[in-house]
């Protein structure tokens, strides 16, 4: 088998083929500044105009609370410190979990040098918060909830609607970064009781560059751009009009196939067969959990060295310890659910999508225990 087997969709993904006809026009003839007055230029604005309602009804949401922006990691940082400091009169207290995306923890490390105060609720083995520590953790001065709706290493998800329920019942905010969930589980933000949301188009079979950033209609959010006035005043900047029809075309496309039984199936296998290997162990909900996400740590040996061989039979997968930053720290999560760190050094993460077959699975299922085996033979770690 030559052929690429991608694993790695929590990663990024390939663009859905509505995704990529939705955004044609608008890299060929319809070029149009859509704040422009002739046709081409208000076709555009149609084009935008008619995907942020889509959008919006994908999430519960109304058209006036969808902003476009520049990518999961903006949409976190918009909301986020647009609270602090939208509420600073408030107070400067932020509940946060322990295993955030670094878009979120790093936005709130940088307030904390701001003089924010930062409450991370602990999560246990299954990377679940507790509710009464959220409840007990709410002060007088707490601005902001900011928890994610699903995690990307471990696929938990989280418990979104109560967190929302708790926090508006102590009248403090809530934002989650559901970059992980849209497209992959329902989410309604009025039912839920979410007041910001973020997520991103290249995770959900969208074009890469773009992100969504719901926020309630009562909230009026600083800007984060200035300039031509574009997003109703908050994100000044002509607009990636291809990229926002092609995170509405992808996004209704998921939808109208959710729930994902096919992608459970394969990753129920996954995890079925791979758990027979000895010393393996499952991370994150074995219940509540993405449906693309098998993700393990193998005791006694590297997940990068696991990634390489896979790499080798043409397999992308992905691992949480030593990763992007190059560090040799394992990932925080990982820590965080409580793995010893030569442990969670050997995790590997394979993030299913709906292109993916089973023929793929029996190929993975195939060549990863003799990788493990082969792998632990060499380790001074294993005995
Ligand atoms: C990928 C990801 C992000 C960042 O999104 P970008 O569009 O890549 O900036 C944020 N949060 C989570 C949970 C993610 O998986």
């Amino acid at each position: 088998m030559n052929k690429l087997i991608y694993f790695d969709n929590a990663a990024t993904t390939k663009l859905s083929k509505p995704a990529f006809d939705a955004m044609l026009p608008f890299l060929g003839d319809g070029y149009g500044n859509p704040s422009s007055i002739y046709s081409i230029g208000r076709d555009a604005k149609n084009a935008i105009e008619n995907a942020r309602s889509r959008i919006a009804d994908a999430i519960g949401a109304m058209p006036e609370e969808i902003y476009f922006v520049g990518g999961g990691t903006e949409s976190d940082n918009w909301a986020i410190k647009s609270v602090a400091e939208m509420k600073k009169s408030k107070g400067r207290h932020i509940i946060t979990s322990a295993i955030e995306h670094p878009a979120v923890l790093n936005t709130l490390k940088y307030l904390e040098t701001e003089g924010y105060e930062l409450t991370h609720l602990s999560v246990d083995e299954h990377g679940q918060i507790s509710l009464d520590e959220l409840r007990s953790s709410i002060r007088n001065d707490t601005i902001l909830i900011t928890v994610m709706a699903a995690n990307n290493e471990i696929g938990t998800i989280l418990p979104i609607s109560e967190i929302g329920k708790i926090a508006r019942e102590n009248g403090v905010l809530f934002h989650s970064d559901a970059v992980q969930a849209v497209g992959q589980i329902p989410i309604n933000v009025r039912e839920m009781s979410i007041d910001l949301l973020s997520f991103s188009g290249h995770k959900l079979g969208g074009a890469k560059g773009v992100g969504v950033l719901y926020a309630k209609k009562d909230l009026h959010m600083p800007p984060l751009l200035h300039g031509g006035g574009q997003e109703r005043g908050g994100r000044s900047g002509t607009e990636n009009v291809a990229g926002i029809v092609s995170v509405a075309a992808a996004l209704d496309d998921k939808l109208l196939r959710l729930p994902l039984r096919s992608v459970e199936q394969m990753r129920d296998r996954l995890i079925k067969e791979l758990l027979t290997i000895p010393r393996t162990k499952l991370t994150g909900d074995p219940v509540n959990r993405l449906p693309g996400i098998a993700s393990f740590v193998f005791e006694g040996i590297e997940g990068e060295s696991i990634l390489l061989l896979l790499d080798q039979c043409g397999i992308c997968a992905s691992s949480g310890s030593a990763c992007s930053s190059g560090s040799l720290e394992p990932s925080h999560v990982l820590m965080a659910i409580g793995l010893p760190h030569e442990i969670a050094h050997g995790s590997l993460r394979l993030s299913l999508g709906e292109d993916n077959t089973n023929d793929e699975i029996d190929y993975v299922l195939e060549k990863l225990p003799g990788i493990i085996e082969k792998l632990r033979d060499m380790s001074p770690l294993w005995q």
